[in-house]
């Protein structure tokens, strides 16, 4: 792949020694806080002037102790200054190259049973992100409660970080199951007559770790309790977008974040998707019908996950897509010679007939991958509105 080539010239730290690195992530750290002095943290998510909203997911990035955690799956001649700070030093790269509105980590954000100290590790593994006055929110994966915290605790300590929008659990749903649940809007464009409406749905959801059912074998899944919650707020964010002033006749998109792939990304076949399938497909071994429950409320048009390394892929089952976003972490196993990488979706909206800007017209994404050019691969249209339902 791309990093074979030029490995010689590459500077994205994977080559460099220990202290070249260190200057590097700092380096970088100052020019994203530079940056970021710019971009004052919104009390709100909205759409920006220029009518675009851009979400940049970390999947999998396996942190544990920082400079001392060695990498997996590096070229030999990379292993010896390869540490966790390569990780970070990716999102830096990220953040400087895509400046994202928000940036969504898909859980494995740390790998508990090599972590000594919980906290310690969430807040190395999200300062890059806390640093840039980014808005961020996380989601767990199966591996982040393998420390000193529980599922709970870690949710909680990630809840409680500077910058985030991650909650524990929406207050509306006592008894939910499982930590990190939790919905976010993004409002239409300041000035603009959806200004007050959110036109931009994010669901974040715990997929779980593992079944706790003797008789199910496998991976975790997404309860009813969480599946209820969700349709009772798809439901409601319907009502309000449609509701005066400015009623809107269709849904506003949805996406949705979570870390273990459905079932139904089993679905593709060898040439209707988009990107790479280099793992099995590690879903729960039962179907606990969150895609039907989706696909019913008719507002989600993507999900992103993480959890299989070695898959990227998008693919379009209905009007839904499910993607992966690949592989984060130096920490995490990965293929020797496969960059690293991210994905990012971009939301752009339409503008009204009177010129004003009006809801989302489309929903495009690509990845990037942490060779030496941070190569943009496999941009794609997920989503595109009909052109009709523009009313003002
Ligand atoms: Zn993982």
């Amino acid at each position: 792949m791309k990093l074979g080539r030029g490995l010689s010239k590459i500077k994205c730290g994977l080559l460099l020694s220990d202290s070249r690195l260190m200057r590097l992530v700092f380096g970088l750290c100052f020019v994203s806080l530079c940056v970021s002095g710019t971009w004052a943290a919104p009390k709100q998510l909205r759409f920006n002037q220029q009518g675009q909203f851009k979400i940049l997911q970390v999947a999998d990035m396996h942190y544990a102790d920082g400079k001392t955690t060695p990498c997996e799956d590096v070229l030999p001649s990379q292993m010896a200054s390869c540490s966790d700070l390569n990780t970070t030093a990716f999102v830096l790269r990220l953040i400087k190259a895509e400046k994202p509105h928000l940036i969504v980590f898909t859980g494995d954000n740390i790998f508990g049973s090599d972590a000594t100290d919980a906290g310690k590790s969430l807040d190395a593994a999200f300062a890059a992100a806390v640093n840039s006055g980014i808005r961020w929110a996380a989601v767990l994966g199966n591996h982040d409660m393998e420390s000193t915290l529980s599922r709970e605790g870690v949710m909680k300590h990630i809840a409680g970080m500077k910058n985030t929008l991650a909650q524990l659990n929406p207050s509306d749903a006592p008894g939910i199951d499982g930590f990190g649940n939790y919905n976010l809007e993004v409002g239409g464009v300041q000035g603009s007559i959806l200004q007050n409406k959110s036109v931009l749905n994010l669901y974040m959801l715990d997929s779980g770790d593992y079944s706790t059912d003797p008789s199910i074998k496998g991976y975790g899944w997404i309860k009813k309790s969480q599946q209820k919650w969700f349709r009772r707020t798809s439901r409601a964010l319907k009502g309000e977008y449609h509701r005066e002033p400015a009623p809107q006749k269709h849904a506003a998109p949805g996406l949705a974040y979570f870390h273990i792939p459905l079932p139904e990304y089993s679905s593709f076949g060898a040439s209707n998707f988009t990107g790479v399938k280099r793992d099995p497909i590690s879903s729960a071994s039962i179907n606990s019908g969150f895609f039907d429950t989706m696909v019913r409320a008719g507002d989600v048009k993507g999900v992103f996950t993480g959890h299989d390394h070695l898959n990227d892929f998008c693919g379009k089952l209905g009007n839904v897509n499910l993607c992966y976003a690949g592989g984060f972490g130096y920490h995490a196993y990965g293929l020797t010679g496969w960059s690293r990488r991210a994905r990012v979706v971009q939301a752009t909206l339409g503008k009204m007939r009177n010129g004003g800007w009006g809801g989302v017209e489309s929903i495009r994404t690509w990845k990037r991958l942490d060779d030496s050019r941070l190569s943009t691969i496999d941009v794609q249209s997920l989503w595109t509105k009909r052109r009709a339902a523009s009313k003002f």
